[in-house]
């Protein structure tokens, strides 16, 4: 028998949840789930969890070091760069195997008004300079920027209030996390009149619906388009993911 294989999940997405969700009732398997620590309540996990920062890449390699970390599952959300590229460069230099595991940018369908930007500057001009509804899901670090687009009314949703929230000068504040059903996505977007969606091109279901929402109500959809991925293995499916895990025990 060999021992338990340590594996580090680096989350905060519902692919970092699914893995620990397959993963808790194992014996062979040590993992543990780290998190940012952007939310002020995460959900609680079922396996051994750390919150904050590493301290960049020299943290997350003495991390791996003193851990005894085998393997490492890179469960970050697609727009997290920062993360990504200090995993990438950690398990490098501590030769730890890496797995990226995400999810593949929704495409755009027959109905979809999308309007793709690069970056969140891009995403405020392209509302314009007409007065508009805007409904912003692109996360609260980004919200800053949309103060210096005072012209529109603006819904803003988040799972915990944003600083910035005040420095918009028409906002509503919708506190909420997710998944989103359709149903409810279009109510909101139908009562609130919204005629902007801002978000960035996640991937996955369980932000979809806000998507399907605007096609289906005709709405603009101003879409962040991703970053480059890292250079490292990568994979969608949570099978495939413990397939990886499981050639990366370590040996008797
Ligand atoms: P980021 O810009 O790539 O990372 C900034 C710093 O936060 C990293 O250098 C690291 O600090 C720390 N960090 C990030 N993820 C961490 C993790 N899972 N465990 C420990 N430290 C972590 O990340 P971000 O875009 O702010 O995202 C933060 C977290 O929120 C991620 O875990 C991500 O999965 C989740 N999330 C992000 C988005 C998004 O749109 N960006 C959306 C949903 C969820 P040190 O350098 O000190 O190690």
């Amino acid at each position: 028998m060999s021992r338990p294989l340590r594996l580090l999940i680096l989350g905060g997405t519902s692919e970092a949840s699914a893995l620990v969700a397959a993963l808790a009732p194992r014996r062979d398997i040590t993992p543990v789930l780290s998190l940012a620590g952007r939310t002020r309540n995460p959900k609680p996990a079922a396996v051994a969890t750390r919150i904050g920062g590493f301290g960049g890449v020299d943290g997350l390699r003495d991390y791996l070091v003193h851990e005894r970390i085998d393997a490492i599952v890179d469960a970050t959300h697609p727009f997290a760069e920062r993360i990504s590229a200090n995993a990438l460069e950690a398990c490098a230099n501590e030769r730890r195997p890496l797995l990226v595991f995400t999810r593949a940018p929704w495409p755009q369908k027959d109905g979809d008004r999308w309007i793709e930007v690069e970056d969140i500057e891009a995403a405020v001009a392209a509302l314009g300079i007409e007065r508009r509804v805007v409904f912003l899901t692109q996360g609260r670090l980004q919200l800053a920027a949309f103060a210096r687009a005072p012209q529109h009314r603006y819904i803003v949703r988040a799972i915990d209030r944003p600083d910035a929230f005040n420095a918009l000068a028409d906002a509503k504040l919708i506190l909420a996390r997710g998944p989103f059903a359709l149903i409810d996505e279009e109510r909101l977007m139908r009562e609130e009149g919204v005629e902007y969606l801002v978000s960035k091109n996640s991937g996955g279901a369980s932000t979809y619906a806000k998507i399907e929402a605007a096609r289906r109500l005709g709405a603009k959809v101003v879409m962040l388009r991703r970053p480059e991925a890292p250079g490292a293995e990568s994979v969608t499916g949570l099978d495939a993911a413990l397939d990886w895990i499981e050639a990366h025990r370590p040996p008797p």
